[in-house]
Order: structure tokens, then C-alpha cells, then sequence
């Protein structure tokens, strides 16, 4: 590949042979049809080899093809290109008075790429983003299309997969009637005191709830509320109201940042943290992330805080969200209500592995399930105990791309295969 590519954090520099941007549905067959190996690459977001198709394989964008946002008001649907992005999908779907359910806290980020890694907002009632998937349409390995629609049996492992299965050209979300968000941040919430009960209560208090920490002492230095003004507006007795705007790294300007002290606005310009508008160009930061049963919650957050003095030093934040159970067989939240611990590091990947193993280590006996676009450590034998359909997940491989082109070294880690 004569051109140096990147993931957008730059450190992962991919290795193919090739990159190509087809320009049609028809140029994706043929070039998965002639090709040993494929990966797609969608917006570049993950922060591991994820996506990389090793120096033999092609890597495939499809950023070039004519995007589709094509909403279906009565039936409540938008069928999008794989590679479009949250922030133009939203845009769309608000104009038409409907609205996407939940947001991740960046909305640059392709569609297909995050559905395929487990990606998520946050909410006690609220599932990943893949939850809105009812239909996926993929090329597979043979470079002929395939629809999996929710009603199919081999749905449950169609949407989040790792990009192990074809190239996503399109996917069919459901929509709701368009809502209003308001945005409140509170500052300094002990965790001394927060047992599962008020735990619970504090995550369950908006329609998505954020904690935000450095770790450089106890406890949370914000919360980040966002409630729908349709629903009702109770207090938050636990933490005192902010007196400025907030960013959740310490000390960044908050002018990046979707607005709070309660401005009502629409749904998809106040559940992302960050501001469509804002261009996030460089990635100074990497991040890891754990999800595991909320149950589990303040017995982890426990555990974390006994080992801060070792996790602040390479952390810029720390973020806590929950996310409803669901069934896709390889989603970080398949079957179990959630709490996902978040760390945004240092940029320095030596100084963060070593910080990385020790967080696992603590983090271990409640069976985290890592972020599949993050920076982790956890052995791969290890992950794969983790989940319950990962033989129906390798049928499924194996049934739609028999000659394994879309398997790189990441995915067939992972499958054990
Ligand atoms: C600043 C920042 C904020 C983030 N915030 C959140 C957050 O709030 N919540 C959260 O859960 N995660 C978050 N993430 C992680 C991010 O959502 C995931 O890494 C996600 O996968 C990014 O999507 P992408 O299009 O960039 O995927 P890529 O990194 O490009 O690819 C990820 C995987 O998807 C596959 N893929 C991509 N497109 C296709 C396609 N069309 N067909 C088949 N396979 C495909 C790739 O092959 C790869 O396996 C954040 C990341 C960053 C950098």
C-alpha cells in the first residue's frame, strides 16, 4: 500500500497490501470475490488491530459510496450505507421528527463500524446501539449479497461481528418519535457510602447517566445527566449542580462539549458528550473498556479505587455508564445488564499496557467483557469463556465466508480458531 493509513488515535498503522474505495455494491463483489482476505475499515475509531486485514489481505473503505439515509416515517425505519456516519444519520432522522433511541458520546463514528463492535451510550433501559438493528445487509465471502433480518435465526450473531462475516453495505434501524434532551452536570459524587441500592438509583435518575472520574482521589468528580423532558425531572440530591460548563477530562475547555445547565434541545445534539461540529482530529488518547454485570458495579468500582494510585497517573478520565442486556451472541452486553467502566489514557501505549494488565487483574473476578474496539490484555481463552454463543457465532462465520477471507488475526484470536 503506497498510502500510510491509520486508525484515527494512530496507533495501529494498517498493513495491507491494498487499499481500495469502491464506489458501488457491484465493485464490492468483485473485489471480495478475487481477494484471499478482507477487511472493512469504517471510520478508523478502534484503538486495536481490529480491522486490520494483515499485509497479504485488502483493506476496504466504503466511505465513497453513495451514502443512503433513506427514512420510512410510517413504518418508523431508515435503511443507511454502513459507512455513513451517527452525526449525518441523526441530522436526517430528526428532520423527518423521529429519533434514534441512544447515542455513543461521539457522533463521527460509522454505523457500521460501531454496531460491529459493541459500541453504546448509556441508560439503565437503554441497549447498545446495535439493539436498533432490525436488518443487515452484507456481501460475504463469495461476493454475493445477503439480507439477515431480525426474524432470522442467525440474526443474533448478524450485527455485532466484529466485521468477521462480509462487508455491511447497509443496515435498517428502528426510529421513535423525536424527543428533547437536557443536559446537567453535577460535581463530586463520593463512592464511600454508594452501595448497590443507591448505586442503582444514581444510574437510574435520567434517561442516560454518566460518572465521571481521574481517580487522583475517591469518588466521581462529574455527573453527567441527560433527561428527556418528557419524562419526570426528580432531584439529584447526591452531588451539588456545576457552576460551568464541564469538559469530562479536567481542565479541557467544555467549548467542544454538547450543551448543559439544563438547555432543552434535540435528542441527537445532547446525548453524544461531544458536539457534531466539532472535528476531533487527531486522537492524543487511547481507551480501554470492561463491561460486566451491573450487579457487580460498586464491588468494581471498589476495587479500582484500591489500585488508583497505580491507574491515575497514565488516565486523562475514567467513565461509568450502564447499558440495558441484549442478544446479539458476541455483543459485550449479550444476556446481562451492564455497567461499562471506561479509560481514556495517555497517548504513551508502554506506559498504559502495563496499567491495562493490573486494571484486568482487579477487575477479573467479576468478569469483564472488553470493548472489542479498545485496548485490552485479556487472553484471548479467556474472553471466548465469556461468551455463550461463541459456536454459534463460528457456524455463522463459517456458513457465510467458508474460505475465512474475512477473519484476521484479531477475529481468529478471539474465535480460537
Ligand atoms: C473519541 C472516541 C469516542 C468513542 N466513544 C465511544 C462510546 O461512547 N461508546 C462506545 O461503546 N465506544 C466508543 N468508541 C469506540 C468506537 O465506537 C468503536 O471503536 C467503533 O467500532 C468505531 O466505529 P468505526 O466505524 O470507527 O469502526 P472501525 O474502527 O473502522 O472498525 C471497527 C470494526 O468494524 C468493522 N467494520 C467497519 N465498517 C464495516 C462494514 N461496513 N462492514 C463490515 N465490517 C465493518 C471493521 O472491520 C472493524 O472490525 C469511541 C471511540 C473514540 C475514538
Amino acid at each position: 500500500m503506497t498510502e500510510t493509513i491509520t486508525n484515527w488515535a494512530g496507533n495501529i498503522t494498517y498493513t495491507a497490501k491494498e487499499l481500495h474505495r469502491p464506489y458501488s455494491l457491484d465493485a464490492i463483489g468483485t473485489l471480495v470475490a478475487g481477494s484471499a482476505k478482507v477487511r472493512v475499515l469504517g471510520s478508523g475509531h478502534s484503538f486495536n488491530p481490529i480491522a486490520e486485514p494483515g499485509p497479504e489481505g485488502l483493506l476496504l473503505s466504503i466511505a465513497g459510496l453513495p451514502p443512503v439515509i433513506d427514512v420510512d416515517r410510517a413504518a418508523r425505519t431508515v435503511r443507511v450505507s454502513g459507512g455513513v456516519r451517527y452525526a449525518e444519520l441523526a441530522r436526517a432522522v430528526y428532520a423527518h421528527g423521529l429519533a434514534l433511541p441512544n447515542m455513543a458520546s461521539l457522533p463521527h463514528i460509522s454505523v457500521a463500524g460501531s454496531v460491529a463492535t459493541g459500541t453504546h451510550g448509556s441508560g439503565v433501559g437503554n441497549g447498545a446501539l446495535a439493539s436498533s438493528v432490525r436488518e443487515v445487509e452484507l456481501v460475504t465471502g463469495d461476493g454475493s449479497p445477503v439480507v439477515i433480518g431480525r426474524d432470522d435465526e442467525r440474526f443474533g450473531g448478524a450485527v455485532t461481528s466484529l466485521g468477521a462475516l462480509g462487508v455491511v453495505t447497509a443496515l435498517t434501524l428502528d426510529l421513535e418519535p423525536s424527543f428533547d434532551v437536557e443536559q446537567q452536570v453535577f460535581t463530586e459524587l463520593p463512592l464511600d457510602g454508594l452501595d448497590p441500592a443507591a448505586f442503582e438509583t444514581v444510574m437510574a435518575s435520567a434517561y442516560s447517566v454518566s460518572l465521571f472520574t481521574d481517580w487522583r482521589a475517591p469518588g466521581f468528580r462529574q455527573v453527567w445527566l441527560k433527561r428527556r423532558t418528557d419524562q419526570p425531572l426528580p432531584g439529584f440530591p447526591w452531588a451539588a449542580p456545576a457552576t460551568e460548563k464541564l469538559h469530562p477530562v479536567p481542565g479541557m475547555p467544555a467549548v467542544n462539549c454538547t450543551e448543559q445547565f439544563g438547555v432543552p434541545g434535540p435528542w441527537h445534539e445532547r446525548l453524544p458528550h461531544f458536539r457534531a461540529e466539532f472535528t476531533p482530529s487527531s486522537g492524543a488518547e487511547l481507551q480501554s473498556e470492561y463491561l460486566l454485570p451491573r450487579g457487580h458495579a460498586v464491588d468494581a468500582l471498589g476495587a479500582i479505587d484500591r489500585i488508583r494510585e497505580t491507574v491515575a497517573p497514565v488516565l486523562q478520565t475514567c467513565e461509568v455508564r450502564t447499558v440495558a442486556s441484549d442478544d446479539q451472541w458476541l455483543s459485550p452486553s449479550y444476556g446481562r445488564d451492564t455497567v461499562a467502566l471506561h479509560f481514556t489514557w495517555v497517548e504513551d501505549t508502554a506506559a498504559v499496557l502495563p496499567v491495562v494488565r493490573r486494571l484486568e487483574e482487579a477487575l477479573d473476578a467479576f468478569e469483564p467483557r472488553p470493548h472489542w474496539g479498545k485496548v485490552f490484555t485479556v487472553p484471548s481463552e479467556v474472553v471466548r469463556g465469556r461468551y455463550p454463543r461463541l459456536d454459534d457465532f463460528r457456524a455463522l462465520a463459517r456458513e457465510l465466508d467458508p474460505g475465512r477471507k474475512f477473519a484476521n488475526a484479531f477475529v481468529q484470536d478471539i474465535l480460537g480458531e
